[in-house]
């Protein structure tokens, strides 16, 4: 088995192309399964270019899109438009065979796009769909998606070492924040790097980080006041679906006092006259 992610993504993108082009409704889940894994090997090659640097990533992240937008935001040179041309010349005659390399970014929504649509075709097909399933319509579409990566999962790989800024932490959960100077001269946001953070901070005109928090709360054990992040709030609501005894445990950075935050109920009195 092929230890390079590179040559590993185009196999399994060649491998997919087989099973469409077989004509065999049966092979379509294998041309799916195919070509997510053929997207996941061209990400995974995009990790392996950042070199020591992909220790910074959190080893649970492993789906390509979350994956991508952590790439980007440690070394954006991954995935921006690159071209080198190589051409050698004899004495003073003009260069022949000229050589060309290109390497093409990836659409981070078109990334999350296929690589969902690609995950919906490798399951049986559920008894309400049973008997309206087109195989037609997802070979279609299958021809679509594998027809969208040929360029990016052949493209080239170019990497230049990034500059990263890694001089402030994480005020929601302390994880070290790292970005590339170069990201935040593109983009306006920042995210931790941590998965079970996604704490967000803006780049301000000094380029200086302010964190994005939904509310403040004072230290009840000091002066300080603490931040509510929006992930936090997004979290305390995803125990509550789930059924689960919400809370919100705050650690105050500074006295390490902890705050438990809850939602209530507040009852108001009813109008005059009403029963
Ligand atoms: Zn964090
Ligand atoms: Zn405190």
């Amino acid at each position: 088995m092929e230890r390079d992610y590179l040559i590993l993504a185009h196999q399994y993108y060649d491998s997919s192309i087989r099973h469409l082009e077989s004509e065999d409704d049966l092979r379509l889940s294998y041309a799916a399964l195919d070509m997510r894994l053929a997207i996941e090997a061209t990400i995974y090659k995009k990790c392996e270019m950042l070199g020591q640097f992909k220790e910074e990533l959190p080893k649970n992240v492993w789906q390509p899109k979350p994956l991508l937008l952590r790439i980007e935001q440690l070394h954006p040179e991954l995935n921006t438009k690159m071209k080198i041309a190589v051409a050698i010349a004899e004495s003073d005659a003009p260069p022949s065979n000229e050589s060309e390399w290109i390497q093409f970014p990836i659409d981070i929504k078109i990334l999350g796009k296929d690589y969902g649509t690609l995950g919906g075709y490798v399951h049986m097909t559920t008894p309400h769909d049973l008997e309206s399933v087109s195989y037609d319509k997802i070979r279609k579409k299958l021809a679509e998606i594998i027809e969208r990566w040929a360029i990016l999962v052949k493209s080239w790989h170019f990497t230049v070492t990034p500059r990263l800024v890694t001089n402030n932490a994480c005020k929601s959960c302390g994880t070290r924040l790292l970005y590339s100077e170069d990201f935040i001269i593109q983009r306006k946001t920042i995210r931790c790097l941590s998965q079970d953070c996604g704490a967000e901070y803006k780049i301000n005109q000094k380029l200086e980080l302010e964190y994005l928090s939904a509310f403040e709360i004072p230290c009840m054990h000091c002066s300080n006041v603490m931040d509510v992040h929006k992930s936090q709030i997004g979290k305390y609501i995803d125990q509550v679906v789930i059924g689960k005894q919400p809370s919100l445990i705050l650690e105050c950075p500074v006295c390490a006092g902890k705050t438990k935050g809850f939602v209530g109920i507040s009852y108001e009195s009813k109008p005059h006259g009403k029963i």
